[in-house]
Parts: structure tokens; sequence; C-alpha cells
């Protein structure tokens, strides 16, 4: 077998170039011949190898090599490849942007062989980067199937694996093993940090970031070029901050990814927020609700209008509490509409509104919008200025239920946060239906964790709490039992010793005498103590009931509510 015959059977290839192209007769023809002629005797003087690269067949795969951008600068293509061995035709070896892009393909661990083309055979195998073999690939190339996430997870032992998976990849394969690992550890987000020498990349999970390897920073760089191709940003521009999102299929299920990317002093800093759109709601149960709170949500689909207010800061879970209430709503006889940023889960049977601060389209206007569609049930993904909060209480009190979340500490300090905003309480005190406040614990890890008795300390805290609650809820009946868990750590749970989240709440529910209190302006401290007569439990105790049933940490409880002992 000749060479070439070696070459196109290696690369699998059907058809060529030159049997899909009607090559024009004639001058043409001739002109062609020379062109390719005089390219052979530039080789030879040069010490390359040519190659005739328009009658060469090309396998799609290899146009994913290198960007169209990046190739037509260059004026080169690969054409052959088995493994890291890699094969490519260029017009100028001196060409700069040709040498940049050998130099990084050696970082990438390619081997690389370089072939003279002429000028006109490079430019019509670069119009391949249009044709839709080429698109159709580049839509495939973000999906992962099921055996490649089996395999990978069956070689990522721990996340540290990562870092030499990712390095001896191309940017492409890199960046996809990073998208994997971060699905497989049920991270939020991902974060890629340069620093003087390198650059840190750190997984959120369950709230908490954890730093997974060092990246090598001539990696990064490549890896720079994939993200923000993937995500549609300016390549060239590396000063200003851009905005971007991409997206990947994942055991059939879509993951949006929200990318921002900010100039930092040793290079561009990139987030990845990951967004699993059709991940399961949670049943209030799951979330953590119990007690009469669990009551108080049950009975929320009971009322037909009034504000229903979710609280804490960001990464509390707001947003996930308020589409298991909406789902609640969901049904054939009402009209639900949503305005969101972003839209964190498809609702089948909900019309969801993605606002764009940009283009004016914001929560606001976009609220007095929706409310022109005679919907029953609202949800606006924050109420942070006057504007919105006139609207959404106007909104309430003219029969519509208004879901939202607000940055407050807890229930009860979201009355004067509203009244702060502008929104006088004549309004608030009408217009609000229940207020939800909540945080997420981490959950400890069931595979790993150890029993132990309490230590002393601890203990202080535990009974102070437990009498507390058993005043204000004698029915509850709480005892502290003589163990409770301790994490450790495993390879399920990526040695945190926590794996997965539970909320912790606190809810009140507006009655008459609470409103009557909004109205003559009484402190916030009067209206716990009323609230508190009526059985409520602050979320830190709704913490500390939940470190009992061994579910989280007194650790976790305190991290999150921001008390220390
Ligand atoms: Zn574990």
């Amino acid at each position: 077998m000749t060479e070439d015959a070696k070459m196109k059977k290696a690369a699998g290839v059907s058809g060529d170039l030159k049997s899909q192209k009607t090559m024009s007769q004639g001058l043409e023809s001739i002109d062609r011949d020379y062109l390719e002629q005089a390219t052979l005797e530039k080789a030879k003087q040069l010490g390359l190898s040519y190659i005739d690269v328009a009658k060469s067949p090309i396998n799609p795969d290899l146009l994913k090599i290198l960007k169209p951008d990046t190739a037509k600068k260059a004026m080169m293509m690969p054409f052959f490849r088995i493994g890291k061995r890699i094969r490519i035709a260029l017009t100028d070896p001196e060409n700069p942007e040709a040498k940049r892009v050998l130099e990084e393909l050696k970082k990438q661990k390619y081997l690389v062989n370089i072939n003279l083309a002429s000028e006109s055979g490079i430019k019509e195998v670069l119009k391949l980067y249009d044709s839709d073999q080429y698109k159709v690939k580049k839509e495939l190339e973000t999906t992962y199937k099921e055996k490649d996430v089996e395999a990978y997870e069956k070689e990522l032992i721990h996340l540290s694996d990562l870092k030499v998976q990712v390095e001896s990849a191309t940017s492409e394969e890199g960046l996809q093993l990073i998208n994997m690992g971060a699905m497989k550890t049920g991270a939020s987000d991902i974060h890629f940090e340069p620093e003087a020498k390198t650059v840190r990349v750190r997984f959120r999970i369950d709230g908490i970031l954890h730093k997974v390897f060092e990246l090598d920073s001539g990696i990064y760089k490549n890896l720079v070029n994939q993200i923000k191709y993937l995500s549609k940003m300016k390549l060239n521009v590396n000063n200003v901050p851009q905005d971007g999102r991409f997206s990947f299929d994942l055991n059939q299920r879509k993951i949006d990814v929200r990318v921002s990317d900010i100039p930092t002093q040793f290079g561009e800093s990139f987030v990845f927020r990951l967004l699993d759109s059709e991940k399961g709601l949670l049943s209030y149960q799951d979330m953590g609700f119990q007690h009469d709170y669990l009551k108080k949500m049950q009975n929320l689909t009971n009322s037909n209008h009034g504000m229903i207010l979710c609280t804490g800061p960001t990464g509390a879970g707001k947003t996930s509490t308020l589409y298991t209430v909406l789902n609640k709503f969901n049904s054939p006889e009402s009209k639900i509409i949503t305005l969101e940023d972003p839209i964190e889960y498809n609702l089948k049977g909900v019309s969801q509104s993605q606002i764009n601060e940009k283009r004016g389209y914001n929560f606001a206007d976009g609220l007095k919008s929706i409310l022109r569609q005679d919907p029953d049930v609202v949800m606006i993904g924050e109420i942070r200025d006057i504007d919105t909060a006139q609207t959404a209480s106007q909104a309430a009190l003219t029969g519509h239920v208004v879901l939202s979340t607000l940055h407050t500490n807890s229930a009860v300090e979201t009355i004067p946060r509203l009244i702060n905003m502008g929104l006088p309480p004549f309004m608030v005190a009408p217009s609000i239906h229940t207020i939800i406040a909540q945080r997420l614990v981490r959950r400890v890890c069931e595979h790993c964790k150890v029993m132990r008795s309490i230590p002393e300390a601890e203990l202080k805290d535990i009974k102070n709490t437990v009498d507390a609650i058993n005043k204000v809820r004698p029915d509850l009946k709480i005892e502290i039992p003589d163990k409770l868990p301790q994490p450790a750590g495993c390879d399920k749970c990526s040695h945190t010793g926590y794996s997965g989240r539970i909320a912790i709440h606190e809810i009140i529910n507006m009655d008459y005498e609470i409103r009557d209190m909004i109205l003559k302006e009484e402190s916030s401290n009067n209206i716990l103590l009323a609230v508190r007569r009526k059985g409520f439990i602050t979320m830190r105790e709704d913490g500390i009931l939940k470190v009992l049933e061994g579910v989280t940490t007194l650790e976790e409880v305190f991290r999150v509510t921001g008390i220390s002992n």
C-alpha cells in the first residue's frame, strides 16, 4: 500500500475533496498544475514535504483542531492525524501566526509534521469550515455521551487526577473534562483564577469552594481561547469584563453554562455557573421543611393573592424553593408567568421570561408588562428597587399571587427592608402573605460519618437552644441524643465529609396582629416577640433541630447563620 493509501485508510475517510469538486477544465487546470509544481519545487528548497492538499481527503474531525479564524490567518490545515501524531499543510512556515499555532500544538503534546501546500490548495480546503459537515460536527462536539461520562468516572477517582488529564488533552477535550468533573462532583460553579505562575481551578460544591488543581499558565492560554470561542466572547478583547454562555448535553440533559470573564493582574479570570434546567424539583420535605413550617408551605396554594417572599443571601437556594412553590400553583386553570435572570429550571405550563438589562427589559418594567397578560401567579426573580417593590405590592393587592426573593438576613428584617426601600407601611402590611427566610447547610456524608458523643462545649449550646425551643413549642418535645455524627471523608464525598445540602428555615405568616404592628411601625424586635408567642422557631433553631436529627453539624449551622460559639 502506498503511504497515501495508508493515510486514507487510517483516517477512515469515505469521500475526498476531489470527487466533491468539479475542477474547471482548460487554462485553470493548467494554472493549477503549474502552481502545484512550483510549490513542490519550493518545498524541496526548504527541505519540507509537499502535499497537494486540495486533492487530499480531510476527515471533518481534523477541522476541530484549529478554529476557522486561526486556520485562515495561519493559512494552514491539519490533514492527517493518528492520536497525537498530526500532519499539517501550510503555505508559509515563516507566517507568524502559523509559527504561533505550531508552538501551541507542541505545548498540547502534538507531534507535528509540516507539509508545504499551495495557496490555492489551502484556500480550497479552508472552505470546509463553511461546509455543513463541519457545522453538524460543531453542534455534536459539546454532547457528552453516557459512555464518555462512565469511562471518565472510572478514570477519575480523585479530583486531583483531573490536572494530569487536562494537561495531556487538547484545550477542547480539557474543557470537556473540567465540565464533566464539575458535573460528577455536583459542583454549581467553576472558577479559573490566574496567579503569578499557575492558574488555580476551583469548584463550588455544596456552597463551598474547593481547590481542584493548578493549571500550567501555557495550557491555560489555550483553554482561555477555547472558553471565549465557545461562549461567543470577543477573542481579541482581554482588558474589559465580558459575559457569555454556552451549553452542553450530559446524558440527554441540557446544562446551560453562564460564563463571566474579568481581567485580573495575572490574566483573565473566568467563572462558570452551571445550570441544570431539567433537574427535578425537590419536595418540601426533601428541601428540609418540617414541623409546622411544612404545613405552612403546603397551605400556600390556598391563597389567591399576596406576596410570598423568600429571603436570604446569594446561594441560599431561594429560587429552588420558589420554583417548588410555583409548581404547586401550576395547573391547567391558572396562568403563571415568570420574570427571571437567569431561567434556572424549565417548568412545563409556565411562561418563563428572561430579563435583559442591557435592552432595558428589567424586573420593574418587565413586571408591568407581564401583568397585562392577565396572570394568576407571577414570579419575579428579585425585588431590589422601589419600582419593582411597588409594582409587586400593587399586583399582590389586586388579586395576584406574587412570588419573589429579597436579600435580607432574617424573615422579620424583610419588613423594615421594604419600608426602607420606600414602600409605605400601608402597602407593606396588606400585600405580604408569607415570608420565608432560608440558608443551606451541608449534609453529613452518609458513607463516612462517624458517631461520637457530644463534646462539652457543643452540648451547652445545644441544651440552651433545645430549652428555648421547648418553651416556645412544648408540643415538639425535643430531646438530645447521646451521640451525633461527625464528618470524616471518603471517595463518595470527594473527601469533604459532606454530601448534598438541606435548607434551614424560618417562616412568618401575616395575620391581623402582625399587619397592625407594621401599620403602627413597631420595631422588628417587637414583631419578633409577637411571632415568637405564636410558636415561631428561628432559622438557627431549625438548624439545630437538624443537627439533633443527625443530618448536619453544629459548625455548619453556625457557619451559615453567621453565629459562632
Ligand atoms: Zn464521605
